[in-house]
């Protein structure tokens, strides 16, 4: 009898479906992805193939984004269930009422953050274009939506500019403190400490380096010494499947779990393939084209 990882291949491979994985999904879904990577990455990755049927194995607004670029492709979310809080931390009308008192203001949205939102803001940004980007940006005050910390990160990087933090926040990588920290430090001395940008200022502080997931795994791979992996523990999960060889440890592994990422599991994906499990992703072509302005605003800029 062919076990579930066979059938997946085989239907797959018969229904001609394309299976993109973020890296914080479990290892038993990244082994079975075409692409895996960060949002962004899997979304401008897509656009690159032929495949007309993409399951997105993440959270809504990731499957939105390759929608948004992809929109000729059927898209489906395995797991509808699955959403991102930080992405709507902020409603779509609080930023156009925001626009309104402000009409001076670029609003910059991290990528993580619904279709809707983004057909509202001006610019996009990732983890790692973000300060590259704001650079770019000559106006009397910048807002940023919806992550505080990345915000502060990248308001601390330009004293001279008018940055306007929103509240919002990833609730995985909020909780991390710097007690974490120093205890991971405490139990790997030799180790380097990678964290996401997504963290609190004083962890920042206290980490050898701070970057996106891609920058995370880039760094973590070019580093001699063994490398303590703040983010989801999907990450280090992932570094430890692939290079079995080298050094990674999670950082306080029971905090960083974030279970939206871990809705899909081998039998949802199978059935989404089969079409039997799974939300077809739909966007109004004037929101859609809208939120892309935003998409081709960074890439432009970054
Ligand atoms: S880890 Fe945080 S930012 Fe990423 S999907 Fe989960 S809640 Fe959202």
């Amino acid at each position: 009898m062919e076990n579930i990882a066979e059938l997946i291949k085989k239907a797959k491979k018969e229904t001609g479906t394309l299976i993109l994985a973020h890296t914080y999904q479990p290892p038993e879904i990244i082994e079975l992805a075409d692409i895996t990577g960060d949002s962004f990455k899997l979304a401008q990755a897509c656009l690159e193939t032929d495949a007309k049927r993409v399951i997105m194995c993440g959270v809504r607004f990731m499957a939105e984004s390759v929608k948004i670029l992809s929109p000729e492709k059927e898209v489906i979310l395995p797991a509808p269930e699955a959403t991102c809080p930080m992405a709507e931390m902020i409603s779509p009308e609080r930023v156009r009422k925001y626009k309104e008192e402000n009409p001076d203001s670029v609003v910059v949205a991290y990528i993580n953050t619904t279709a809707a939102l983004k057909a509202e803001c001006d610019v996009c940004v990732t983890s790692s274009s973000a300060l590259k980007i704001v650079e770019k940006i000559e106006a009397p005050e910048i807002l940023f939506i919806p992550d505080k910390n990345l915000g502060t990160f990248v308001k601390n990087a330009f004293p001279e500019k008018n940055i306007v933090v929103w509240d919002g926040y990833c609730p995985i990588h909020d909780r991390v403190t710097a007690e974490d920290i120093l205890e991971a430090k405490k139990a790997h001395p030799e180790a380097l400490v990678a964290v996401h940008p997504e963290c609190k200022k004083e962890v920042v502080d206290l980490c050898d380096m701070a970057g996106s997931t891609a920058d995370i795994i880039k760094f973590a791979l070019a580093s001699e010494k063994d490398v303590i992996i703040g983010t989801e523990r999907g990450v280090a999960d992932y570094l430890t499947l692939k290079y079995p060889e080298k050094g990674f440890y999670h950082l306080a592994p029971e905090k960083l779990v974030c279970k939206d990422m871990k809705y899909v599991d081998t039998d949802t994906l199978l059935k989404a393939i089969r079409g039997e499990a799974g939300e077809v992703i739909e966007i109004d072509e004037a929101l859609r084209i809208k939120a892309k302005k935003s998409i081709d605003e960074m890439l432009r800029l970054g």
